[in-house]
């Protein structure tokens, strides 16, 4: 009697670079590749709606690919722990298999089904597949984490380098009679009345093939001006691999790979430091989306919310150009350029005094690469509370960023909102409000 192995796709929705999915393939038994919709267990942050979006045509992708290869993708909804079982059960499956994930409620949950499932007498290995440096790996002199990131780097680029990718797999044998899976469409991830997903149909293409297309052209089109242009919103000179990377699409491993012996790829590989060490951050804090990272914020007193100037900002309705272009690309795309997050989200937090968490949750609802720890890790930084992050009193002006960095105004011309908006507050005397306002942090420190 055959016993199949599972292999519980996560955040890693790809064939090639995927350990998991390797090592079911090596236990010679059919596979049962199986993905869970988990909105139950305790702590899992619902998803986004942008994210939503994403999730159901990477997963259509999946599908394809895998009945290509000769397996059905098995979907089912509801608590994971209880979810992996039953497919365990209903196919006497002998083996699961992983990736590791690093958010502190995910990685109970698969702490506890490893157990539970080895002491039935199932095997279980879990691997590493979406971060080149697992948290536990990267330590200081004293054992303990890092909190400023360039010596974490100047760690992680001394330990071994990453492991080569591994290859795609022309086949996944199924088994004869899979388990029962639901259907794509009735999870209802899709916008209906209304929707508004259209921005986000004509600007992405989710799955495997076109994260790998997105890495080639990215590498022979656009890395070269990388370095010069990656701050200029209208240059289109970022890899835009957010998403596929968020997703799993692609591997880390893969891009890595793929970049290192290129010339003038110093500074994209640094960005890709940037996500693992906000991964390493979230691991040691794993409240990072709803804490201060630096606790004397706590002391900071945010004033009464005024849910005008928040609907504004959501809106791109605050009159300042630059802030308004980045809040309706995000709208309409499900992305942002990295300079313009940086300077709507400064605006949010110490222009208009509303707490950095309304702005984390507006963007987790609307970005499509809205991943758990990069969100919050850069929402803190923004706003002084966070790791290594930029000092309160540094407010970026938006008005000066964008002479800066889209001199000729072409990326606020191709967002443009209504150009008649006044400014719903003054730079400055907001600006200054700020600043004594952060005066109750130093106090605290
Ligand atoms: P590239 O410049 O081509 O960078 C390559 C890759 O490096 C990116 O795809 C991303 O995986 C990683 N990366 C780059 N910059 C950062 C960074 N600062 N922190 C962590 N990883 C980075 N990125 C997300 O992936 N998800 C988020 O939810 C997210 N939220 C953000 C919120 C705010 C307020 C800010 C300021 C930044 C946020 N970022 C987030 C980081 C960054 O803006 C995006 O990763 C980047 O804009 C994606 O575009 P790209 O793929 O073209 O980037």
């Amino acid at each position: 009697m055959a016993s199949p192995s599972i292999v519980w796709f996560r955040d890693d929705l790809r064939l090639a670079d995927n350990p998991a999915l390797r090592a079911a393939l090596d236990r010679d038994e059919p596979v049962i590749a199986l993905y869970v919709l988990d909105e139950e267990s305790d702590g899992v942050r619902p998803l986004g709606g942008a994210a939503r979006w994403w999730l159901h045509h990477s997963l259509a992708s999946l599908a394809e690919r895998l009945l290509e290869r000769g397996s059905r993708l098995v979907l089912r909804r509801g608590s994971a722990a209880h979810a992996v079982r039953e497919v365990v059960q209903d196919a006497g499956a002998g083996a699961v298999f992983w990736n590791r994930r690093y958010g502190g409620p995910e990685s109970a949950i698969d702490a506890g089904l490893k157990s539970d499932l080895r002491a039935e007498g199932v095997e279980v290995a879990s691997f590493a597949g979406s971060l080149l440096f697992e948290p536990w790996t990267v330590a200081t002199g004293s054992g303990s984490h890092y909190s400023v990131f360039t010596p974490f780097w100047r760690a992680c680029r001394a330990l071994p380098a990453p492991r080569e990718p591994l290859p795609e797999p022309r086949e996944v044998p199924g088994p004869e009679r899979p388990p029962a899976s639901d259907r794509l469409e009735d999870w209802g991830l899709l916008p209906t009345g209304p929707d508004w997903a259209g921005g986000l149909r004509d600007t992405w293409e989710p799955g495997e093939p076109a994260a790998r297309r997105r890495l080639r052209e990215f590498l022979s089109d656009d890395l070269a001006e990388y370095d010069r242009a990656r701050d200029e919103p209208a240059a289109g000179a970022t890899s835009m691999l957010s998403p596929y990377l968020r997703w799993g699409e692609v591997s880390p491993y893969t891009v890595w790979h793929e970049s290192v012996g290129v010339d003038g790829a110093g500074g994209f590989l640094t960005e890709l430091g940037w996500r693992e060490f906000a991964w390493h951050t979230l691991f040691h804090f794993p409240d990072l989306a709803t804490k201060n990272l630096r606790t004397e914020f706590d002391a900071f007193a945010w004033p009464r919310l005024k849910p005008a100037h928040l609907k504004a900002w959501q809106r791109g309705r605050t009159g300042i150009p630059l802030v308004d272009a980045g809040m309706r690309e995000l709208w309409h795309t499900g992305h942002m350029h990295n300079r313009v997050r940086m300077v709507t989200a400064s605006f949010l937090v110490k222009n208009l005094l509303i707490d950095w968490r309304r702005g984390e949750q507006w963007f987790w609802d609307t970005l499509v690469d809205a991943d758990a720890a990069s969100n919050p890790f850069n929402w803190q930084w923004v706003a002084g509370s966070g790791a290594d992050a930029a000092p309160y009193f540094r407010i970026f002006n938006p008005e000066l960023q964008a002479k800066k960095f889209d001199p000729h105004g072409t990326y606020i011309g191709e967002w443009r909102g209504d150009a008649d908006l006044e400014p719903i507050v003054d730079l400055r005397e907001t600006r200054n409000a700020a600043l004594m306002a952060y005066e109750d942090v130093k106090s605290a420190a």
